[in-house]
């Protein structure tokens, strides 16, 4: 076995690291290593012989409270007899801005009171880890729920395990930390918690990837909350992921609300269809009134032929259609034959019934484009547009021939209707109005009434 009593102690403390001041028992430094003096920036000269009061740095505790002269590691060393084990003290330079963190440890060497006593103050630099504010806090404190599980084992029914929980879990699951470390989050998962969800995280888990997910949970009561959770992966310092921390958010009202809104969105959603459809519905009826009230306007309820109105409206059309095209309109009027005889012997509903067939028979004896009406009482008008006189009487006989031989459904026993009208002409250089022609028509129509009825009377045309 070899022996150190040979090694040169002195040197091994010249080539440390790590800072080493030596005092006498008045606390003036006997001997500082160069690591020492690196570490409080101050040269061999500087420094020996100085007490362990020396204006250009103070001490200052790990709370940042200055440290009296008396708690001056040398000074406690000699004076409480104890040792310094790895205590954390800061070092401010004379302008008080540069602090450095030192990890001390002191004790006393020899016997207190003799003149080989000394105390021994060895330091290193822990700056890089000392930090101003303490991460742990935020996480312990934050509002947000934190968990963080080992990463080793995901699988049902032990892992992942929870290794740490914060306060803000604590409040809001109900559970306390010592109930929940080494149990599994899945502790918080109920009946309802989607399985979609917890498919995706533990595929995440099992990628070692991040992931953000909303799930419902259940408090220790069985309350259920949804939590939309961060879930990250984290490293140790050769990259290897070592655990899984859970950052949490109770977003239980927010989809409270979403739900509301979604809900009242669907309703006025229905609402807008059926107020479409009602719409719809009224422009329909609305339509159809209109169209009503037009028929009503214009045509006559008991035979459908358009009235007076709608003819009037109708012929001036005509009027002008022919004076462009240079046409000749005949104008005729019709009156029914004995007609008052017809509503004494068979009553007023065979005569209404009369009426009727009497107007399909002229809608018969007519053509689609010519103009019919019923122009009042039992008279009605009509007015063609014709190439020559031929034309006329062709129409004329076909409508006095068809009322003549028309039958009169539901007016009871045969009826022998007849009628009788007159006709007058327009011509295409003529500036007659309805008035014009209506007078002359009505007159021929009595001419043909005076000469027994049952006919019709042409205006003579001299063409
Ligand atoms: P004429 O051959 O000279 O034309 O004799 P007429 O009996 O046909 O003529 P008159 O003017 O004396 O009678 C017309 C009758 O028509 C009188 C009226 O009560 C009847 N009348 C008018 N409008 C209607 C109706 O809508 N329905 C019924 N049933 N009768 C009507
Ligand atoms: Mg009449
Ligand atoms: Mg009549």
């Amino acid at each position: 076995m070899s022996s150190i009593e040979g090694l040169d102690i002195r040197k091994i403390l010249e080539h440390a690291h790590v800072g080493v001041v030596i005092h006498r028992a008045d606390t003036s430094i006997i001997y500082a290593n160069p690591a020492a003096l690196k570490l409080l920036q101050l040269e061999y000269q500087e420094i020996i012989g100085a007490d362990a009061y020396d204006p250009k740095w103070h001490f200052i505790d790990e709370s940042g409270c200055p440290l009296n002269l008396d708690d001056y590691p040398v000074n406690r060393v000699q004076k409480t007899g104890t040792n310094i084990d790895n205590e954390i003290m800061g070092m401010v330079d004379a302008g008080g801005q540069d602090i450095s963190w030192f990890m001390v440890n002191a004790y006393m060497e020899g016997r207190p009171g003799a003149d080989s006593c000394f105390v021994v103050v060895t330091f290193s630099d822990v700056t890089a880890t000392v930090k101003p504010f303490s991460a742990e806090d935020i996480l312990e404190n934050a509002q947000d729920v934190i968990i963080v599980t080992e990463a080793d084992d995901i699988d049902y029914p032990n892992g992942p395990r929870i290794v740490y929980v914060n306060k803000a879990f604590e409040q809001l699951t109900g559970y306390s930390k010592d109930e929940v470390l080494g149990e599994t989050p899945r502790i918080l998962q109920g009946s309802l918690t989607d399985k979609e969800a917890r498919k995706k995280i533990r595929s995440a888990l099992q990628k070692k990837q991040a992931i953000t997910q909303t799930l419902l949970n259940y408090g220790r009561n069985g309350r259920p909350y949804w939590m939309e959770m961060n879930i990250l992966p984290l490293t140790n310092r050769h990259g290897t992921v070592t655990h899984f921390a859970a950052i949490q958010r109770d977003v239980s009202q927010i989809k409270f609300q979403q739900e509301q809104l979604e809900n009242r969105n669907r309703d006025l959603r229905a609402l807008k269809v059926s107020l479409e459809q009602k719409v719809k519905e009224r422009t329909l009826s609305l339509q159809h009134a209109t169209r009503k009230l037009e028929k009503l306007a214009y045509f006559d309820s008991l035979t459908e032929l358009p009235n007076r109105r709608f003819f009037s409206v109708q012929l001036e059309k005509q009027i002008k259609s022919c004076s462009r095209r240079k046409a000749l309109i005949a104008f005729g009027l019709l009156d029914i034959d004995n007609f008052k005889k017809v509503n004494d012997t068979r009553g007023h509903t065979a005569g209404d019934k009369v009426l009727q067939a009497v107007a399909a028979s002229l809608c018969n004896s007519l053509r689609g484009e010519d103009v019919v009406c019923r122009y009042g009482g039992e008279e009605f008008a009509f007015a063609l547009s014709v190439a020559n006189e031929q034309e006329v009487k062709a129409a004329c006989e076909r409508v006095i021939e068809g009322i003549r031989t028309m039958q009169v459904p539901g007016a009871g026993d045969a009826l022998a209707i007849t009628a009788s009208m007159g006709v007058t002409y327009m011509k295409c250089d003529e500036h007659a109005n309805e008035a014009d022609l209506c007078r002359r028509a009505d007159e021929l129509m009595y001419e043909a009434k005076r000469a027994g009825k049952n006919r019709y009377l042409l205006e003579p045309l001299d063409q």
